[in-house]
Protein backbone atom coordinates (compact mmCIF):
# COMPACT_ATOMS: atom_id res chain seq x y z
CA UNK A 1 0.00 0.00 0.00
CA UNK A 2 1.43 3.21 -0.69
CA UNK A 3 0.51 7.10 1.54
CA UNK A 4 -2.15 8.40 -0.93
CA UNK A 5 -3.76 3.98 -1.10
CA UNK A 6 -4.66 4.64 3.14
CA UNK A 7 -8.10 5.21 4.33
CA UNK A 8 -9.41 8.37 5.14
CA UNK A 9 -8.77 9.22 8.89
CA UNK A 10 -12.10 9.38 9.84
CA UNK A 11 -12.15 5.33 8.65
CA UNK A 12 -8.80 5.07 10.75
CA UNK A 13 -10.79 6.80 13.87
CA UNK A 14 -13.74 4.28 13.26
CA UNK A 15 -12.15 1.09 12.76
CA UNK A 16 -9.81 1.49 15.80
CA UNK A 17 -12.18 3.05 17.94
CA UNK A 18 -9.90 6.19 18.29
CA UNK A 19 -12.64 8.05 20.49
CA UNK A 20 -10.80 11.23 21.98
CA UNK A 21 -9.31 11.00 25.28
CA UNK A 22 -9.20 14.77 27.34
CA UNK A 23 -6.28 13.23 29.62
CA UNK A 24 -4.11 12.74 26.20
CA UNK A 25 -5.36 15.90 25.02
CA UNK A 26 -6.72 14.28 22.32
CA UNK A 27 -7.35 16.82 19.36
CA UNK A 28 -7.15 15.42 15.68
CA UNK A 29 -6.10 17.18 12.42
CA UNK A 30 -8.36 15.66 9.55
CA UNK A 31 -7.48 18.00 6.94
CA UNK A 32 -4.49 17.35 4.54
CA UNK A 33 -4.43 20.64 3.36
CA UNK A 34 -3.72 22.18 6.37
CA UNK A 35 -1.50 19.17 8.10
CA UNK A 36 0.45 19.44 4.72
CA UNK A 37 0.74 23.31 5.30
CA UNK A 38 2.17 22.74 9.22
CA UNK A 39 4.93 20.07 7.72
CA UNK A 40 5.99 22.23 5.01
CA UNK A 41 6.23 25.30 7.71
CA UNK A 42 9.34 23.28 8.89
CA UNK A 43 11.11 23.71 5.21
CA UNK A 44 12.89 21.09 3.39
CA UNK A 45 12.77 17.78 5.20
CA UNK A 46 14.21 15.52 2.44
CA UNK A 47 17.71 15.61 4.46
CA UNK A 48 15.90 15.60 8.52
CA UNK A 49 15.19 13.30 11.01
CA UNK A 50 11.52 14.63 12.38
CA UNK A 51 10.38 14.23 15.31
CA UNK A 52 6.40 14.08 15.84
CA UNK A 53 4.75 13.17 19.12
CA UNK A 54 1.64 12.29 19.77
CA UNK A 55 0.92 11.19 16.20
CA UNK A 56 -2.51 10.28 17.04
CA UNK A 57 -4.23 8.65 14.02
CA UNK A 58 -1.87 10.04 11.72
CA UNK A 59 -2.93 13.17 10.20
CA UNK A 60 0.20 15.31 10.69
CA UNK A 61 2.07 11.73 10.24
CA UNK A 62 1.39 11.45 6.79
CA UNK A 63 1.61 14.72 5.88
CA UNK A 64 5.33 14.70 6.80
CA UNK A 65 5.85 11.85 4.81
CA UNK A 66 4.06 13.43 1.91
CA UNK A 67 6.41 16.15 2.30
CA UNK A 68 9.53 14.02 1.82
CA UNK A 69 11.01 13.81 5.45
CA UNK A 70 13.76 11.52 5.19
CA UNK A 71 13.17 9.42 8.47
CA UNK A 72 9.75 10.66 11.04
CA UNK A 73 10.41 8.92 14.40
CA UNK A 74 6.86 9.52 16.51
CA UNK A 75 6.27 8.90 19.86
CA UNK A 76 2.39 8.06 21.14
CA UNK A 77 1.32 7.02 24.32
CA UNK A 78 -1.92 5.67 23.26
CA UNK A 79 -1.88 2.08 22.75
CA UNK A 80 -4.47 2.23 20.45
CA UNK A 81 -2.94 4.57 17.98
CA UNK A 82 0.13 2.76 17.84
CA UNK A 83 -2.20 -0.18 16.38
CA UNK A 84 -4.11 2.16 14.05
CA UNK A 85 -0.79 3.44 12.94
CA UNK A 86 0.76 -0.14 11.76
CA UNK A 87 -0.77 0.53 8.05
CA UNK A 88 1.26 4.39 8.00
CA UNK A 89 4.12 2.40 9.15
CA UNK A 90 3.88 -0.48 6.04
CA UNK A 91 3.34 2.70 3.75
CA UNK A 92 6.15 4.83 4.45
CA UNK A 93 9.27 2.24 3.17
CA UNK A 94 10.95 2.20 5.91
CA UNK A 95 10.89 6.05 6.92
CA UNK A 96 8.42 5.72 9.43
CA UNK A 97 9.55 4.49 13.56
CA UNK A 98 7.00 4.48 15.91
CA UNK A 99 7.97 4.91 19.96
CA UNK A 100 5.32 3.76 22.09
CA UNK A 101 5.67 5.71 25.81
CA UNK A 102 6.27 8.53 27.23
CA UNK A 103 7.25 11.85 25.24
CA UNK A 104 8.57 13.13 28.43
CA UNK A 105 10.89 10.46 28.71
CA UNK A 106 12.22 10.93 25.19
CA UNK A 107 15.99 11.75 25.16
CA UNK A 108 16.80 13.64 21.79
CA UNK A 109 20.73 12.20 21.98
CA UNK A 110 19.69 8.50 20.76
CA UNK A 111 18.76 10.64 17.79
CA UNK A 112 22.23 11.21 16.36
CA UNK A 113 23.59 13.63 14.89
CA UNK A 114 21.73 14.19 11.74
CA UNK A 115 19.33 17.56 11.84
CA UNK A 116 16.44 17.61 13.68
CA UNK A 117 12.98 18.67 13.28
CA UNK A 118 10.71 18.62 15.64
CA UNK A 119 7.29 19.58 14.16
CA UNK A 120 4.18 18.42 16.39
CA UNK A 121 0.37 18.81 17.30
CA UNK A 122 0.93 18.84 20.99
CA UNK A 123 -1.35 17.78 23.59
CA UNK A 124 -1.80 20.83 25.28
CA UNK A 125 -1.68 19.64 28.95
CA UNK A 126 2.01 19.25 28.77
CA UNK A 127 3.10 21.11 25.62
CA UNK A 128 4.90 23.55 27.83
CA UNK A 129 7.23 21.00 29.69
CA UNK A 130 8.25 19.37 26.53
CA UNK A 131 9.03 22.77 24.99
CA UNK A 132 11.12 23.79 28.09
CA UNK A 133 12.77 20.26 27.95
CA UNK A 134 13.47 20.42 24.51
CA UNK A 135 15.33 23.70 24.59
CA UNK A 136 17.10 22.52 27.54
CA UNK A 137 18.53 19.86 24.78
CA UNK A 138 18.34 22.70 21.50
CA UNK A 139 22.10 21.51 20.72
CA UNK A 140 20.32 18.34 19.29
CA UNK A 141 17.13 20.70 17.20
CA UNK A 142 17.50 22.70 14.40
CA UNK A 143 14.14 23.79 14.05
CA UNK A 144 10.71 22.72 15.86
CA UNK A 145 7.19 23.69 14.46
CA UNK A 146 4.74 22.91 17.30
CA UNK A 147 1.25 23.60 17.99
CA UNK A 148 -0.36 25.33 21.07
CA UNK A 149 -3.22 27.25 22.72
CA UNK A 150 -3.27 30.41 21.49
CA UNK A 151 -2.47 32.26 24.41
CA UNK A 152 0.45 29.62 25.07
CA UNK A 153 1.98 30.95 21.69
CA UNK A 154 1.34 34.85 22.85
CA UNK A 155 2.85 34.08 25.95
CA UNK A 156 6.06 32.66 24.26
CA UNK A 157 6.77 35.19 21.50
CA UNK A 158 5.64 37.83 24.02
CA UNK A 159 7.89 41.36 24.04
CA UNK A 160 8.79 43.42 27.18
CA UNK A 161 6.13 45.36 28.65
CA UNK A 162 3.16 43.08 27.92
CA UNK A 163 0.76 41.67 30.07
CA UNK A 164 1.68 37.85 28.41
CA UNK A 165 5.20 38.47 29.01
CA UNK A 166 7.09 36.27 31.43
CA UNK A 167 8.98 32.82 32.24
CA UNK A 168 8.46 31.24 29.31
CA UNK A 169 8.57 34.44 27.14
CA UNK A 170 12.66 34.71 28.59
CA UNK A 171 13.46 31.08 28.30
CA UNK A 172 12.12 30.43 24.69
CA UNK A 173 13.51 33.86 22.81
CA UNK A 174 16.75 33.65 24.94
CA UNK A 175 17.66 29.77 23.42
CA UNK A 176 15.83 30.43 19.84
CA UNK A 177 14.46 32.72 17.54
CA UNK A 178 10.37 32.42 18.04
CA UNK A 179 8.09 33.45 15.87
CA UNK A 180 4.26 32.83 15.75
CA UNK A 181 3.33 31.26 11.84
CA UNK A 182 -0.08 31.18 11.75
CA UNK A 183 -3.59 30.45 13.97
CA UNK A 184 -5.43 27.18 13.96
CA UNK A 185 -9.46 27.77 14.68
CA UNK A 186 -10.86 25.22 17.14
CA UNK A 187 -13.10 23.81 13.87
CA UNK A 188 -10.08 22.09 12.40
CA UNK A 189 -9.88 19.50 15.30
CA UNK A 190 -11.79 16.94 15.89
CA UNK A 191 -12.74 17.05 18.91
CA UNK A 192 -13.13 21.12 18.54
CA UNK A 193 -11.22 22.56 21.68
CA UNK A 194 -12.50 25.83 23.62
CA UNK A 195 -9.91 27.92 22.38
CA UNK A 196 -7.96 28.81 19.18
CA UNK A 197 -4.44 27.13 18.44
CA UNK A 198 -1.14 28.89 16.55
CA UNK A 199 1.86 27.38 15.36
CA UNK A 200 4.99 28.65 16.41
CA UNK A 201 8.21 28.19 14.86
CA UNK A 202 11.75 27.82 16.74
CA UNK A 203 15.12 28.12 15.33
CA UNK A 204 17.54 27.60 18.01
CA UNK A 205 20.54 29.38 18.46
CA UNK A 206 23.86 27.56 17.99
CA UNK A 207 25.26 26.55 20.99
CA UNK A 208 28.55 27.69 20.18
CA UNK A 209 26.49 31.16 20.75
CA UNK A 210 25.33 30.38 24.50
CA UNK A 211 27.43 31.25 27.31
CA UNK A 212 24.62 31.00 30.03
CA UNK A 213 22.98 27.84 32.00
CA UNK A 214 19.89 26.90 31.62
CA UNK A 215 19.09 26.49 35.14
CA UNK A 216 20.40 29.74 36.24
CA UNK A 217 18.01 31.63 33.72
CA UNK A 218 15.61 29.45 35.07
CA UNK A 219 16.07 30.58 38.61
CA UNK A 220 16.73 34.45 37.86
CA UNK A 221 12.90 34.35 35.82
CA UNK A 222 11.40 32.33 38.57
CA UNK A 223 12.35 34.65 41.38
CA UNK A 224 12.07 37.76 39.35
CA UNK A 225 8.14 36.81 37.91
CA UNK A 226 7.60 34.95 40.98
CA UNK A 227 6.66 38.59 42.48
CA UNK A 228 5.97 39.96 38.89
CA UNK A 229 4.22 43.15 40.84
CA UNK A 230 7.24 43.95 43.11
CA UNK A 231 10.82 46.20 42.06
CA UNK A 232 13.53 43.73 41.20
CA UNK A 233 15.45 45.18 44.30
CA UNK A 234 12.78 43.31 45.80
CA UNK A 235 11.44 40.10 43.84
CA UNK A 236 15.10 38.97 43.92
CA UNK A 237 16.22 38.92 47.71
CA UNK A 238 14.73 35.60 47.10
CA UNK A 239 18.04 34.63 44.96
CA UNK A 240 20.26 36.93 45.82
CA UNK A 241 21.60 38.35 49.46
CA UNK A 242 22.22 41.67 48.36
CA UNK A 243 20.29 42.27 44.82
CA UNK A 244 20.19 46.16 44.44
CA UNK A 245 24.74 45.56 44.42
CA UNK A 246 24.20 43.52 41.54
CA UNK A 247 21.48 45.59 40.13
CA UNK A 248 24.13 48.39 40.02
CA UNK A 249 26.84 46.82 38.40
CA UNK A 250 24.68 46.12 35.44
CA UNK A 251 23.50 49.47 35.48
CA UNK A 252 19.51 48.28 36.11
CA UNK A 253 17.42 50.24 38.09
CA UNK A 254 16.35 48.50 41.00
CA UNK A 255 12.90 49.92 41.24
CA UNK A 256 11.80 48.16 37.79
CA UNK A 257 10.08 44.94 37.71
CA UNK A 258 10.71 42.24 35.86
CA UNK A 259 7.84 42.93 32.96
CA UNK A 260 10.83 45.65 32.16
CA UNK A 261 13.49 43.80 31.50
CA UNK A 262 15.19 42.48 28.28
CA UNK A 263 16.06 39.02 27.42
CA UNK A 264 19.56 39.98 27.36
CA UNK A 265 18.94 41.92 30.86
CA UNK A 266 17.77 38.57 32.38
CA UNK A 267 20.99 36.47 30.69
CA UNK A 268 23.04 39.10 32.58
CA UNK A 269 21.36 38.54 35.59
CA UNK A 270 21.79 34.78 35.67
CA UNK A 271 25.70 35.07 35.53
CA UNK A 272 25.77 35.81 39.15
CA UNK A 273 23.80 33.23 40.16
CA UNK A 274 25.55 30.33 42.14
CA UNK A 275 25.45 27.06 40.76
N1 LIG B 1 -0.81 14.48 15.70
C1 LIG B 1 -2.21 14.15 15.80
C2 LIG B 1 -3.01 15.14 14.98
O1 LIG B 1 -2.48 16.22 14.71
O2 LIG B 1 -4.13 14.82 14.63
C3 LIG B 1 -2.70 14.11 17.23
C4 LIG B 1 -2.42 15.34 18.06
S1 LIG B 1 -3.22 15.33 19.65
C5 LIG B 1 -3.32 17.05 19.94
C6 LIG B 1 -1.94 14.88 20.79
C7 LIG B 1 -1.42 13.46 20.69
O3 LIG B 1 -0.41 13.28 21.68
C8 LIG B 1 -2.44 12.38 20.95
O4 LIG B 1 -2.32 11.40 19.96
C9 LIG B 1 -2.05 11.78 22.32
O5 LIG B 1 -2.38 10.43 22.48
C10 LIG B 1 -0.56 12.01 22.32
N2 LIG B 1 0.02 12.15 23.67
C11 LIG B 1 -0.53 12.68 24.78
N3 LIG B 1 0.34 12.65 25.80
C12 LIG B 1 1.47 12.10 25.33
C13 LIG B 1 2.75 11.79 25.92
N4 LIG B 1 3.01 12.08 27.20
N5 LIG B 1 3.69 11.23 25.14
C14 LIG B 1 3.44 10.93 23.83
N6 LIG B 1 2.26 11.20 23.23
C15 LIG B 1 1.29 11.78 23.96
Amino acid sequence: MTLEDLPPLREVIAAYGLAAKKNLGQNFLLDLNLTLKIARAGGDLSSATVLEVGPGPGGLTRALLLAGARRVIAVERDQRCIKALQSLVGASEGKLTLHYGDALDFSLEILGEEPLKIIANLPYNIGASLLIGWLRQAGYISSMILMFQKEVAERITASPRSKAYGRLSVICQARAKCRKLFDVSPSAFTPSPKVTSSIVEFIPYPSTEISWKFESLEAVTQAAFGQRRKMLRSSLKSLFLFPEKILQELDLDPQKRAEDLAISDFIRLSFFVKT
